[in-house]
C-alpha cells in the first residue's frame, strides 16, 4: 500500500514537472468507475484544489436472487460546496453518509476506500420493477370500469323500453294493442278472443302477417307441459295469457301438420283448442316453430283427474263436451267454405284440456288426417309420428286397419275415446262420498308396464282382447251406468259396430237432460 502511494506521489510530481510546474500539484487524479468522463466504464477523472475523490457503495436490485446487492462506484466531486455535501451523502439520493467516502490526499486515493454498506432491512422490490406486478391491478381496474359502463348501458336500455311502453299504454288509453292493429278493424276494447272472432270470420285463422306479429310480441313466462313433440309454455301477449307450444327442432312436420289443421276452414269450436297464431323462424340447422293457442289453467284432463274427483253432472259435461269436439272434428261440412272431415289419431287424456267452465277442448293435432269426400283422398301426414301405444285400437296394433279408409281412422279415435271416458268415470263419486271415487289410473294400468311396448299392448288388447274393468259400484249411479255402456260400445273389438262421436254426443246429451229433469 505504502509503495503504491509513493509511486503515485512520484508520478504526480513527475507529471507536474512535465507540465513545467515546480510547485505541488493543484490537480488531483481520481480513480473512476461508473462516473467516468466520456462515459468510459473505468479510468481517471480529475479534481481541482478542494475537490474530492470518492467511492460509494450503492445497492443494486439483483433480479436473479431477488435481493439488493452492494456495488461500489468511484469518481470525482468538484471543488465546491456541493462536493463536500455530496461527500456527506446529503445530495446523493438513496445514499446514506456511511455509504460514501471521500479523499484528496493523493492520486487514485479513492481506489483504496471501502465505504461501509448498511444492509436494507426490507426486501421491497424497486418501484420500477413493481410495474409488472401492478398489471393485474390495471386489468382489474379496466374490467370494473367496463362492467360499470355495461351496467349503465343496460339501465339506460331498460329505462328507454319502459318509457316507450308507458307511452304506448297512454297512447292506447290503457288498452293492450299496438297501433298496427288499429287498421284491421279491431274493437277498441276487444280481448284476444274477440279480436280473432272479428278478423277471422271464415274460421280459418288470422292473417299470416298478424299471426307473425303476435308471435313476435309474446313474452314467455314459464313451462307448463311437455309432450312428445314439444314443450308448452305459458306466454303473455299484451297482458293476456296464451299457451305457446315450442316444437322440438326435429318435429317440423308435426308443427306443419298441426298448424295446417288449426287453420282449416270452420275448425273453430268450443271444444277444440282455440288457435291464435303460428310462426316459424330460423335457418339451416336451427329452426324455432311456435304454435300459440288459448291457455287453459286447469291443464290437461290427465293432470286434472290426478287431484280432482267429479260428480255425475260434471262428468257428463266433460264427457259430452269431448264427444261434441270430436264429432265436430269428424264431420265434413259441405259447401264452398266447407270443412273436411278430420280424424285425430292421438286421442288421450293428455291431449284433452279442461276449460274453466268445466267443459273440455281437444288439443294436439300433430297426427291428424283430413278427408274430402269428393276427391275421396286422405292426406296422411308425412311425419314418422304414430299415436300413443296405450290408446291404440286393436286394429292399429295388429296392423289390420286399412289406413286408406277414412272411416277406419274415425273408428280408431272412438276406441281411444272409450278409454278416456273410462279414466273420467273412475274419478266420479257415487253417493255423496268423495272417497267413493277410484284412484286415478291409466287404461290398462293393471296389465301392462308403465311404458308399454307395442308387443305388450298387442298381446293385451288385440290377442287377449282385454279391456279396462268396469267397477260394480257404477251400477249404483245412472250416469255411470249409462257411461259404462257407451264406453264399452266405443272400445268394441269390431270397429264397424263402435259408436260414432255424434252418437256418443247425443246419448250423453240425452242423459244430461234426463238427469237435470230428475234434479229439478
Ligand atoms: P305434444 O304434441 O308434445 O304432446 P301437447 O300439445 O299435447 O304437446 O301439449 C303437451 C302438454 O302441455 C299437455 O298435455 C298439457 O299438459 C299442456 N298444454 C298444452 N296446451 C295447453 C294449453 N293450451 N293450456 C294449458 N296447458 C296446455
Ligand atoms: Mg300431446
Amino acid at each position: 500500500m505504502a509503495d503504491s502511494r509513493k509511486l503515485e506521489v512520484q508520478s504526480a510530481i513527475f507529471s507536474n514537472l512535465e507540465s513545467g510546474l515546480s510547485y505541488v500539484q493543484t490537480v488531483r487524479r481520481c480513480y473512476c468507475e461508473g462516473h467516468c468522463p466520456n462515459e468510459e466504464p473505468t479510468g481517471t477523472c480529475e479534481i481541482k484544489q478542494g475537490g474530492q475523490c470518492f467511492a460509494a457503495t450503492v445497492e443494486v436490485w439483483d433480479p436473479d436472487t431477488n435481493t439488493y446487492e452492494p456495488e461500489v462506484t468511484y469518481g470525482c466531486f468538484p471543488a465546491d460546496e456541493r462536493g463536500l455535501l455530496q461527500c456527506k451523502g446529503y445530495l446523493v439520493p438513496h445514499l446514506q453518509s456511511k455509504s460514501i467516502a471521500c479523499c484528496n490526499d493523493y492520486d487514485h486515493c479513492n481506489k483504496n476506500l471501502t465505504p461501509q454498506y448498511e444492509e436494507r432491512t426490507t426486501t421491497e422490490v424497486p418501484s420500477i420493477l413493481k410495474q409488472s406486478d401492478s398489471l393485474p391491478y390495471i386489468v382489474c381496474l379496466a374490467s370494473v370500469t367496463v362492467c360499470i359502463a355495461i351496467f349503465l348501458l343496460i339501465i339506460a336500455f331498460v329505462f328507454v323500453r319502459y318509457r316507450r311502453k308507458e307511452e304506448q299504454r297512454k297512447h292506447y288509453g290503457g288498452k293492450r294493442y299496438p297501433e298496427k292493429y288499429n287498421n284491421i278493424d279491431m274493437l277498441p276494447n276487444s280481448t284476444l278472443a274477440q279480436f280473432i272472432e272479428q278478423s277471422s270470420g271464415s274460421g280459418s285463422g288470422l292473417p299470416l302477417l298478424v299471426q307473425r306479429t303476435i308471435a313476435k310480441q309474446i313474452q314467455m313466462v314459464h313451462s307448463i307441459g311437455k309432450g312428445r313433440y314439444g314443450e308448452v309454455w305459458l306466454g303473455r301477449w299484451w297482458g293476456e295469457k296464451v299457451a305457446v307450444k315450442v316444437f322440438f327442432t326435429t318435429e317440423e312436420q308435426s308443427w306443419f301438420r298441426e298448424t295446417e289443421i288449426y287453420q282449416t276452414v270452420l275448425m273453430r269450436h268450443d271444444n277444440i283448442l282455440g288457435f291464435i297464431a303460428a310462426d316459424i323462424k330460423g335457418t339451416g340447422s336451427w329452426t324455432q316453430m311456435l304454435l300459440i293457442t288459448q291457455y287453459h289453467e286447469n291443464g290437461s284432463l290427465y293432470d286434472y283427474l290426478q287431484d280432482h274427483v267429479l260428480d255425475p253432472s260434471s262428468l257428463l259435461v266433460m264427457a259430452s263436451s269431448i264427444a261434441a269436439g270430436l264429432s265436430h272434428l269428424h264431420t265434413e261440412i259441405f259447401g264452398t267454405k266447407g270443412k273436411p272431415a278430420i280424424a285425430h289419431r292421438d286421442i288421450k287424456s293428455k291431449n284433452v284440456l279442461v276449460k274453466r267452465n268445466g267443459e273440455c277442448a281437444i288439443a294436439d293435432f300433430g297426427l291428424a288426417v283430413k278427408y274430402l269426400s269428393d276427391t275421396n283422398e286422405i292426406d296422411v301426414p308425412p311425419n314418422e309420428r304414430s299415436g300413443t301405444k296405450r290408446y291404440m285400437a286393436p286394429e292399429v296394433l295388429d296392423n289390420s286397419i286399412n289406413i286408406n279408409s277414412f272411416e277406419a281412422h274415425k273408428m280408431a279415435d272412438m276406441y281411444s275415446l272409450g278409454l278416456v271416458l273410462w279414466e273420467m268415470a273412475r274419478r266420479c263419486i257415487t253417493g255423496d262420498k268423495i272417497t267413493s271415487a277410484d284412484e286415478y289410473a291409466l287404461p290398462y294400468h293393471d296389465c301392462v308396464p308403465s311404458d308399454p311396448s307395442f308387443e305388450d299392448m298387442l298381446q293385451v288388447v288385440s290377442v287377449k282382447k282385454i279391456r279396462p274393468q268396469v267397477p260394480l259400484r257404477w251400477d249404483t249411479e245412472d250416469v255411470l251406468q249409462a257411461m259404462s255402456k257407451i264406453m264399452q260400445e266405443c272400445w268394441h273389438a269390431n270397429p264397424s259396430v263402435r259408436l260414432t262421436a255424434l252418437r256418443v254426443k247425443k246419448s250423453l246429451g240425452k242423459l244430461n237432460l234426463d238427469t237435470s229433469i230428475k234434479i229439478v
